[in-house]
C-alpha cells in the first residue's frame, strides 16, 4: 500500500482558492517578503502552523452545541476533567486559554528567582514563562538531534549525564523542576523514547526534584514509542499515554495540537492537593475562574472529546504516515530534508538546497517565498531569520540549521495536498542557482520574524 487512507470522511468542505502567480508576487511584496504577513486568504495551502488550525470531527462539532456556559461548575468542565482523567490518570485538572495560560499560571508557583529549569528543550513560550518568572531556561537534548541527515529513533531525548551535571554543578537547591517537551517541538517534532522519559523522572527523583511534561503532542509521542521501542509493538497508545504520564508530577498542555482543538489548554496534576489549590487561585486573575479557565463551555466540551480521539491508533497511524509520505516524496525528488520526519512537519534543509545564499541572507527564508510564489504554499523558516542578533554585539547569528518548516494541521489537508507541496519544491530544486538573498527594510527589535519587512538584495 502507497499510504493509508484518511480514517475519515468529509462532511462539509472550505473551498480553497489558488490565486495566480502574478498576484501571488504582488502578495508577496506586499507582505515585506515575509509570508507572515500574508492575508491566509491568498494562501492555498497554508502550513504555518499545525497549532489551532485542526478539523474538528462531527463528534466535536456536536460537542459545541451541548456546552454548558455555567461561570461556575460547568458541565463542559467536569466532562473534561473526565477525560483528562481517562487519558492521563491525573487527578487534578484546570483548563486555560492555551498552553502559554498553563506556564504563566504554574511557573510563577515553582520557580524562585535565581533558579534553573531544565529541560530536553523549552518551547520558545515556555521558555519566555520562565524567564518572566525569574528563572533560567536550560536545554539539554542529546547531541543526536543535530545531525540531521543521520536515523536516530529519538531525536527529541534529553542528555541525562549532561543534566545530571547541570544539577550536580549549579546545586539541586538551584533548580526548580525538570520539564521534558513530547514531541521535542524544537528538534523537529522529535520523539522522546520511554526510557528516556524514566530515566530523567528517576534523575529528579534522585535530586528532590519535581518532574513535569509540557504535553503538546502527547499522542504523536506515544505513536512513535509504539513504532520504535522494544517492548510497546503490543500495547495500545491509551496504556503508552498512562505509562509516560506515570512518571510525571504534573503537565503543561496546549490542547491547540493534540487536543484537537482550535483553542484551549491544560494543567495537570497528579496528586499534590496543596499545589493544586494553588493553581486554582492562581488562574482566577490570569485566566479565569478555575472551572473555565478562559475557555467556553463549548471549547471544553470539544476538547473533553478531541483528548479521546486523539488516542485512536487509525488517526495516529494516519498523521504520522502522511507526514511520513511529504518526506518520502522530498527525498525521492532530491530535497535534503531531516531524517527521519518528525510527528507534526516535515524538515527541508534550505543550507544544503541553497548552499550560495550565506546565513545573514536567510535563505530558508528565500525558499519560504520561492515555495509561495511557485505553489500558494505558505511554510515558515527556522534559521538565522528566527534566530536574530546576538543581544551585546548585535551582530547576526549564525544558525547552525537554515530550516524551512513544512507544518502539517490534523485532519485538515489531503494526500493530493501533499503532493502539491512536494512537486513544487522539486521544481523550485531545478532553478535553485537562480535564487538570490533577502535584506531588510524594517527589523523590528524583538521578535522580528513576525512582522520584520524584506527585500531582494538583486531586485529583478
Ligand atoms: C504550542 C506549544 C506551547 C504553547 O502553547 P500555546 O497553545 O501556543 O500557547 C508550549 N509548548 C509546546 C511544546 C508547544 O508546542
Amino acid at each position: 500500500m502507497k499510504y493509508p487512507a484518511e480514517p475519515f470522511k468529509i462532511k462539509m468542505v472550505e473551498p480553497l482558492r489558488l490565486i495566480s502567480r502574478e498576484e501571488r508576487i504582488t502578495a508577496l511584496k506586499e507582505a515585506g517578503y515575509n509570508p507572515f504577513s500574508l492575508r491566509a486568504e491568498d494562501v492555498y495551502i497554508d502550513l504555518l502552523t499545525d497549532s489551532g488550525t485542526g478539523a474538528m470531527s462531527d463528534r466535536q462539532w456536536a460537542g459545541l452545541m451541548q456546552g454548558d456556559e455555567s461561570y461556575a461548575g460547568s458541565r463542559s468542565f467536569y466532562h473534561l476533567q473526565e477525560s483528562a482523567r481517562d487519558v492521563f490518570g491525573f487527578a487534578y485538572v484546570v483548563p486555560t486559554h492555551q498552553g502559554r495560560g498553563a506556564e504563566q499560571v504554574l511557573f510563577p508557583l515553582l520557580i524562585k528567582p535565581g533558579q534553573s529549569v531544565i529541560s530536553n528543550w523549552h518551547f520558545d513560550t515556555t521558555r519566555a514563562h520562565v524567564e518572566l518568572a525569574g528563572g533560567k531556561a536550560i536545554d539539554l537534548v542529546t547531541d543526536k538531534a543535530l545531525e540531521t541527515s543521520t536515523y536516530h529513533d529519538f531525536k527529541g531525548n534529553i542528555d541525562i549525564e549532561k543534566a545530571r551535571k547541570v544539577i550536580e554543578e549549579k546545586g539541586k537547591e538551584n533548580i526548580a523542576f525538570l520539564i521534558m517537551t513530547i514531541t521535542n517541538n524544537s528538534a523537529g517534532g522529535q520523539p522522546v523514547s520511554m526510557e528516556n522519559i524514566k530515566q530523567a523522572s528517576e534523575l529528579a527523583k534522585e535530586y528532590g526534584l519535581r518532574f513535569l511534561l509540557d504535553a503538546a503532542r502527547f499522542s504523536e509521542n506515544a505513536y512513535f514509542i509504539k513504532q520504535r521501542e522494544a517492548g510497546y509493538q503490543q500495547k495500545s497508545i491509551r496504556q503508552i499515554v498512562r505509562e509516560m504520564f506515570s512518571y510525571a508530577d504534573g503537565y503543561t498542555m496546549s490542547a491547540k495540537k493534540d487536543g484537537l482543538v482550535n483553542i484551549g489548554g491544560l494543567i495537570g496534576i497528579r496528586e499534590e492537593q496543596e499545589l493544586y489549590q494553588q493553581i486554582r487561585s492562581a488562574v482566577v486573575p490570569l485566566e479565569g475562574f478555575p472551572t473555565y479557565g478562559g475557555l467556553a463551555g463549548r471549547d471544553m466540551e470539544a476538547l473533553a472529546i478531541g483528548l479521546q480521539e486523539v488516542v485512536e491508533e487509525d488517526y495516529l497511524h494516519y498523521r504520522i504516515a502522511q507526514i511520513a509520505y511529504l518526506g518520502d516524496r522530498l527525498t525521492a525528488g532530491g530535497i535534503p530534508i531531516q531524517t527521519p520526519t518528525g510527528g507534526h512537519a516535515v524538515f527541508v534543509d534550505a543550507k544544503k538546497l541553497l548552499p550560495h545564499i550565506p546565513f545573514h541572507q536567510f535563505p530558508g527564508q528565500v525558499l519560504a517565498n520561492e515555495l509561495y510564489v511557485e505553489s500558494g504554499v505558505r511554510a515558515v523558516e527556522v534559521g538565522s531569520f528566527l534566530l536574530g542578533r546576538d543581544t551585546a554585539t548585535k551582530q547576526q547569528l549564525a544558525s547552525p540549521l537554515e530550516l524551512l518548516r513544512l507544518t502539517i494541521p490534523r485532519r485538515v489537508y489531503t494526500y493530493a495536498h501533499m503532493d502539491v507541496i512536494a512537486e513544487g519544491l522539486i521544481r523550485i530544486k531545478e532553478q535553485a542557482n537562480d535564487l538570490g538573498g533577502l535584506m531588510f527594510t524594517y527589523e523590528p527589535p524583538v521578535l522580528r520574524h513576525f512582522t520584520a519587512r524584506l527585500k531582494p538584495i538583486l531586485e529583478k
